[in-house]
């Protein structure tokens, strides 16, 4: 396998990267034209600023109260669209949150705080968990993602709230995809559709597949936050979601600095299984074992992830960072025993779902049978390409500065405990609500 030269992804991550001719990812390039001096960001701050006041006056003549839909979880990237929607452009959002029920006390805790620090109204879709438990099930089967629904109903209520209330625009965060494994050009402007909703948010599958597939019971009943409006409905609201991160230097870890400070967004104190970060994805509980699922798919994970963002973003060396992969990628979560009681799934039967998607060439199977990891980062040589390629170090924001003591978890320095159970204690199930 060959891993990027500059952070520590490798060949195979999905969504598909590709290497350069010097062996540098296409996500850190996408880093690096962030930075371009031919991307003027004050001049895309000014084309937001005239997009929401198009909007407002869009509003206006429609006689909404609202001027927009800001599709939120509760998360620092929730806190923080709301927060510049709200505070820096004047605008009256409605929020709405999908919830998946697969949630964190943490998440909870931060969703209730973001209604009331931010005052805006919610709406917030609860599908029943029975539904949830047979779509979880089958998709973990199917596609090998518990977690299938989340996406499937985060890109699908917003707009059914949109249909219902002729609110045309809809405002995401990050476009993650670009950021991670830079499959989309900055210069291109890419904007929410149906096409990439199906393609990359929903596996390709969406709700009629799932219903006429004969291998389960879910029935059109079970679907209903998962039907995207009409074409129809779509032309005649004017639909439209736009990202952020196109119009914004996006900065996760100042932006969560920032409304800590401001609207008291709180991540965890605790040691979490699978990434050192402490503020990304805290109110989602099944997330350390959707993580793990796909380490034992492709060898790689969260701290592949979470590193490889602090390399680019120069607060690792490359070095540090394939540390922290080989210290957090194979760790199999606590929380895994929690979803096979809940799936009714031997350990066994869970780790045989897999034997067909483990990749060649990273996975092989042992004489006993077991799977045995047979490539990783950290055993490979590293020489003075590395060097040459690699990014500048910022040392007074290094992840394990001091400073940082409370975003990113160091075991010689840990966070100070907040005095809430909900943020210092990990929970070994989910809540529904
Ligand atoms: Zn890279």
């Amino acid at each position: 396998m060959r891993y990027c030269k500059r952070c520590c992804y490798p060949e195979n991550a999905k969504p598909t990267i590709i290497f350069d001719a010097e062996g540098v990812c296409s996500g850190c390039r996408y880093h690096e034209s962030r930075e371009d001096a031919d991307i003027n960001w004050e001049e895309r701050e000014r084309m937001l600023a005239r997009l929401l006041e198009e909007a407002q006056a869009d509003a206006r003549r429609r006689g909404n109260i609202y001027d927009c839909i800001i599709p939120i979880s509760g998360g620092k990237d929730s806190h923080f669209q709301t927060w510049l929607m709200k505070e820096k452009y004047g605008m009256n959002p409605l929020l709405v949150a999908f919830n998946h029920t697969f949630n964190t006390q943490a998440g909870g805790r931060n969703l209730e705080n973001l209604v009331e620090k931010s005052g805006c109204d919610l709406i917030r879709i609860t599908p029943s968990p029975h539904s949830v438990r047979k779509l979880s099930r089958f998709m973990l089967k199917r596609v090998g993602d518990l977690t299938w629904h989340y996406h499937a109903g985060i890109y699908t209520v917003p707009f059914q709230v949109s249909a219902q209330m002729n609110i045309p625009l809809v405002i995401w965060g990050e476009h993650g995809y670009a950021e991670l494994t830079g499959m989309f050009s900055l210069k291109n402007f890419v904007e929410f559709t149906r096409w990439t909703r199906k393609q990359y948010d929903m596996r390709g599958l969406d709700v009629a597949d799932v219903v006429k597939d004969p291998d389960n019971d879910i029935k059109m009943t079970d679907m209903a936050p998962y039907l995207f409006p009409s074409s129809e409905e779509v032309e005649r609201v004017d639909m439209r979601g736009i990202y952020l991160s196109n119009f914004i230097n996006w900065e996760a870890k100042a932006q969560t600095e920032l409304m800590m400070k401001t609207w008291d967004f709180a991540p965890v104190t605790f040691h979490r299984d699978r990434t050192f970060n402490l503020y990304s994805h805290i109110e989602d509980h099944a997330n350390e074992v959707h993580d793990y699922m796909k380490f034992l798919k492709f060898g790689y994970g969260r701290g592949t992830d979470a590193a490889s963002r602090e390399i680019r973003l120069g607060r690792l060396t490359r070095a540090e960072g394939v540390e922290l992969v080989r210290e957090y990628d194979p760790v199999e979560p606590k929380s895994l025993a929690t979803y096979l009681d809940y799936f009714e799934l031997s350990r066994q039967e869970f780790m045989a779902l897999f034997d067909s998607q483990r990749e060649a060439g990273i996975w092989e199977r042992g004489k006993d049978g077991q799977w045995v990891l047979t490539d990783a980062i950290h055993r490979q040589e590293t020489d003075e390409t590395h060097e040459a390629l690699k990014a500048p170090l910022d040392e007074a924001d290094h992840v394990f500065a001091h400073h940082n003591r409370a975003l990113y978890y160091n075991p010689d320095n840990p966070p100070e405990k907040s005095g809430d159970p909900r943020l210092d204690e990990e929970a070994a199930t989910f809540s529904v609500l």
